[in-house]
């Protein structure tokens, strides 16, 4: 299948995380790599939706509210630059509906026999809402709200009947949806180095995650802030208690919020251990980030970086002493 252009991705106007409170800025295409596979440029989706899944599902004892997940990850058209449009749809039909970026090995969405550039045309028989603004520019918030959509059509903890368009016939194919922790984990095409929880999404960059070493590394990322989001930590920062504080690195507030930090950080090592990932090893990450811009962003009101691998290593340990 020829190359698209990457799609810019969802998160550029939500930067009320937890993490960084600087918006997420899109970079040009030309700027990515294509990279060989039936979908180039997409690895980095799939190995982020990959480790995004594990988690969830290792996790799943934790999460007091599981929802059902895919493995299935979908690309809408409105997520491209409307310069890019075109050339995508002669690539690949989006005019029709998402197609698949991803596929998680072992998902529920690769069981259904489900193949990346499939699109989806109906759920249980109803075809998929049309997607709007098809023709105005790129606007995050209205790229997030048609995945969210569509991602809470497939959110069923019963089998659905997937339509798919497949080499331009319709297929159909059974979806059994699995519990898991809540994980709507995004890569955003940035060269900013950013992730952040925003109550219900998870957002990384492209940046960041193009400096990680390893697999433990994203994973402990990615844990780090799904914890925020299974912790509700998104409500507890939008609270008058932190928001009119002196800042957040200082007093009453500066304490609310290393307090996240902590259990976030807790949390996330524990959903790390329970899908068999080393925390220890993915907690690298702080230290090599700890001076850069990431790290003033991100860090500014977390704990010293030796004390926070000091918890996350006693996490580990009473876990193996178990
Ligand atoms: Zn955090």
């Amino acid at each position: 299948m020829p190359s698209l252009p990457p799609a810019l991705l969802l998160a550029l106007t939500l930067s009320s995380g937890i993490g960084s409170r600087s918006a997420i800025e899109p970079v040009a295409a030309s700027s990515i790599r294509p990279a060989s596979s039936a979908l180039p440029g997409r690895e980095a989706d799939g190995r982020v939706a990959r480790i995004a899944f594990r988690l969830a599902l290792g996790g799943r004892a934790r999460c007091p509210a599981p929802a059902p997940a895919s493995g299935l990850v979908l690309q809408h058209l409105t997520q491209f630059a409307l310069a890019d449009r075109a050339g995508v749809l002669a690539v690949l039909p989006l005019d029709r509906g998402p197609a698949t970026i991803a596929v998680v090995p072992e998902s529920p969405a690769a069981v259904a026999g489900i193949l990346p550039g499939d699109v989806v045309l109906a759920i249980d028989g109803a075809a998929l809402p049309p997607e709007p603004a098809r023709t105005a520019p790129f606007s995050a918030a209205t790229a997030h709200v048609r995945a969210d959509s569509v991602e809470d059509l497939l959110a069923h903890d019963r089998p659905l009947l997937l339509t798919l368009l497949r080499d331009g016939q319709p297929v159909s194919v059974r979806l059994v949806p699995q519990a898991a922790c809540p994980s709507r984990v995004f890569l955003a095409r940035s060269a900013q180095r950013n992730a952040y929880a925003d109550g219900r999404h998870v957002f990384l960059t492209t940046g960041l995650v193009s400096l990680l070493r390893n697999d433990d590394e994203l994973a402990f990322l990615i844990a780090h802030e799904m914890a925020h989001n299974i912790l509700g930590h998104a409500t507890v920062m939008r609270s008058d208690a932190v928001s009119k504080g002196l800042g957040r690195t200082f007093g009453r507030s500066g304490a609310i919020v290393r307090g996240t930090e902590t259990s976030a950080d807790a949390l996330g090592a524990s959903l790390m251990l329970d899908s068999g990932y080393d925390p220890v090893r993915g907690a690298a990450i702080l230290e090599r980030l700890g001076g850069s811009d990431f790290g003033i962003a991100l860090f500014a009101t977390h704990e010293p970086v030796g004390k926070r691998l000091a918890a996350i290593a006693a996490v580990a340990a009473a876990r193996r002493a178990r």
